[in-house]
This record gives C-alpha cells, structure tokens and sequence, in this order.
C-alpha cells in the first residue's frame, strides 16, 4: 500500500485528492491519500505540494520546520509541486521568489507570475511526449516561468517556447494546474515514479 500526501495548507487540495483516486484505480495500484497538514507522517511514498501563495506556502513551511522534513523526503521519494508549489520547489528565482522561503531543492530558475497577473489566466493544450501524444490541456492561473535549468533538470513541455513543465529524477514541477482537468495522465506519470 502506497501513501500519497498531499500538503494541505491552501490551494486544490480536494481535486488533486480526487485526480490521485482516480490515477491510482486507472493504475491498478494500492494506495491511500493523507492530507498533510502540520507534521509529515513517517511513512510517506510520494508528496504534492498544491498551488496556492507561494510566500505563504514556504512561510508556512519554515515556521513548522516542514521544510526540513520535506528536503529529508525529497533524497526518497517523489515529489510534485504544481503552480505555487512548484516555485517553492526551486533553487532560484526573480526578485519576489528570491523573498520566499523556498526548500531549494530542483535546479531551475523560476519566475512568480511571469504570465501576468489574474486577468492574463488561461488555457493551452500542451505537447507532453513523456505522457502520450494526445496534447495535455493545461491551466494557468497567474502561472510561473521556468526560466532556465541545468544539472539533471529535464524539460517536459514548454508553452510558446517557455519551460512550463520540468523533471528532475524524481522531483516534478509544473507552471499549470493538472488537478483541474479531468486527464490524469500527469499524475499517473507521477505515481509511477514511487
Ligand atoms: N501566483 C501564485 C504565486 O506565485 C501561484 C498561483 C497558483 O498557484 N495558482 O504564489
């Protein structure tokens, strides 16, 4: 039996509860959900970090000493931060990341919403080869920019020439939201990395 955690501190929590279900029937695996709330349970297979406010997630985090426990983590198992939860996944980032508390863990820049604001939100069918062929449509709200890699770091998709979508062995980050679609072939991607 595999424990998926999801943090639940703000953001998707409920759809990416309900995009696991769903990826771990379509996989025929044995698993359970735990919403992670103020400590990390011992036994954790694999972690989401949702979307939400990046400041607040990574303030959060610090304060409780998550992020210590999550950097344990993150040399066992995989983790996939989406949004917000992909820029507190980050080594680097512009002026506002750099004042986020972040864990520091992926070797990418990431740039806080480099889209533009709410307004400029949208929605964009994505090439995702690691996946299928069938395009991934992704969602963006006031979505980061990855603005470069290196080391191990991998491109998954990119939008218009930007990185939107990375892997770096087994830790993921995505600008868009996967938990609002009803195509779960991201988080199957994910759970198969255990
Ligand atoms: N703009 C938010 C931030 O930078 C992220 C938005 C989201 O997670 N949908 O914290």
């Amino acid at each position: 039996m595999n424990s998926i955690g999801i943090l639940s501190i703000q953001g998707d929590v409920s759809e990416h509860v309900m995009a696991v279900k769903k990826a771990i029937r379509t996989l025929g695996m044995k698993g359970s959900i735990i919403e992670v709330k103020k400590t990390i349970p011992d036994l954790l297979d694999a972690l989401i970090i949702p979307g939400g406010e990046s400041t607040t997630i990574g303030n959060f985090l610090w304060k409780t000493g998550m992020d210590i426990e999550i950097k344990k983590l993150a040399k066992d198992i995989p983790i996939l931060g989406t949004c917000a939860g992909a820029i507190i996944l980050a080594k680097e980032g512009d002026e506002q990341v750099k004042r986020t508390h972040l864990l520091g863990l992926m070797s990418m820049k990431i740039n806080r919403n480099a889209f533009g604001r709410q307004k400029e939100s949208f929605e964009a069918n994505l090439g995702i080869p690691e996946i299928g062929t069938d395009p991934f449509h992704g969602v963006f709200i006031r979505a980061p920019i990855i603005e470069k890699i290196w080391g191990d770091t991998k491109v998954l998709a990119r939008h218009d020439g930007k990185i939107v979508a990375v892997r770096e062995n087994n830790l993921m980050a995505l600008s868009f939201h996967p938990e609002l679609v009803r195509d779960t072939r991201i988080h199957e991607y994910f759970l198969r990395l255990i």
